[in-house]
């Protein structure tokens, strides 16, 4: 990754996980100057594997970033570059204007894909199974659960959906409420027993067994509930401040609303991967990264990707 920053790009992109990175390859491909600022946080970096991805299932997360940004590279129109954006306006010209690690760079267009941080479980141990018996998401991670026994942490209103999910690869699901509080309704409960979902009132504490051969979770009564595999469903929290400096608007939960063609509310900045609504898997992020980066690229040249008639070319940034 480049330590020099260029002063004036035709396109940032903030994020460069799986979103970020698809969107810069199609903007390289389009020979748009492009800046890809990436702190290092990509999402599933604490998982053993990633999987689901058509042609490499599995594939490590290390492995496919690294392949990632080798395949970006050959682009010479695009610089990447390790640190963070700390803040993004619009000038009066209409030239976002980014600070990059305190430097200043301007974009005539901006693409964000920043993610979303999780939230996790406060367990002792956790830190060692995440990522090998310890999951958050069934579609990426389920597969792996097949015939075993699932403790699910949580005590959310989408926790019966998640519980009743998980049922389709796991043997028996166990669901530890992890609060204190009153947790589920009669009606909620009833239907999580007729789908043979088990409820465990209490406080998870400490996870019990080595990584990869978890014998179950510790409450703090010191009852231990058994089971193979542990899936929690809390709260994440979209990387949103840019897009809220920007003015774009955001869903219920937090996340950019875009277009068809990933276009945010804001004239000039799209937005691609789990930062937009929908599945939050990789494939999904690379798919709307790619559409971001082309809308992107041909709005550079003043004509939307569903156009029939070019409109005039706006002015264009060159590190070449
Ligand atoms: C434990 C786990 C396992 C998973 N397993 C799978 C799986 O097996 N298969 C699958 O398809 N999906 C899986 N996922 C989901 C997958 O990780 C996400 O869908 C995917 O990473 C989304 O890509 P993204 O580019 O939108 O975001 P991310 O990969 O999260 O990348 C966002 C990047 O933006 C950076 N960033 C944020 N703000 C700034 C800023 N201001 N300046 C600079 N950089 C910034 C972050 O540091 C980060 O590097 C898993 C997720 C988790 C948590």
């Amino acid at each position: 990754m480049s330590t020099d920053l260029p002063a004036a790009v035709d396109v940032l992109v903030v994020g460069g996980g799986p979103a970020g990175l698809s969107a810069a390859t199609w903007l390289g491909r389009y020979q748009r100057s492009t800046l890809v600022v990436d702190s290092g946080q990509q999402r599933n970096l604490p998982a053993d594997r990633a999987h689901g991805l058509l042609g490499r299932d599995p594939t490590t997360p290390q492995e496919f970033l690294a392949e990632a940004r080798a395949g970006v590279e050959q682009y010479s129109e695009v610089v990447l570059h390790h640190g963070a954006v700390t803040a993004l306006h619009r000038d009066e010209a209409g030239t976002f204007l980014a600070t990059v690690d305190g430097a200043q760079v301007y974009a005539e267009r901006v693409v964000l894909a920043t993610g979303v941080r999780d939230r996790l479980p406060e367990l002792a141990g956790l830190h060692d199974h995440y990522g090998t018996d310890v999951h958050h998401c069934p579609a990426c991670d389920g597969y792996t659960a097949r015939d075993r026994v699932v403790i699910v942490l949580g005590s959310g209103e989408q926790v019966p959906a998640y519980a009743a999910e998980l049922l389709d690869w796991a043997d028996t699901v166990r669901i530890v409420t992890d609060t204190t509080a009153p947790a589920f309704d009669e009606d909620q409960r009833a239907v999580l027993a007729d789908h043979g979902a088990e409820v465990v009132d209490g406080v998870a504490e400490a996870l019990v067994g080595a990584p990869g051969a978890l014998v179950g979770v510790q409450l703090t009564t010191g009852e231990l509930v058994e089971g193979d595999k542990v899936f929690f469903s809390y709260a994440h929290h979209p990387a949103n401040h840019l897009a809220r400096d920007l003015g774009c608007e955001l869903d219920h939960e937090g996340g950019i609303l875009v277009d068809g063609f990933q276009l945010t509310s804001v004239d000039g900045v799209y937005a691609a991967g789990d930062i937009t609504a929908g599945l939050q898997l990789v494939p999904i992020a690379i798919g709307k990264g790619a559409a971001a980066g082309v809308a992107c690229a041909t709005s550079l040249r003043g004509h939307p990707t569903n156009g029939a008639t070019p409109a005039p070319p706006t002015r264009r940034f060159t590190t070449r």
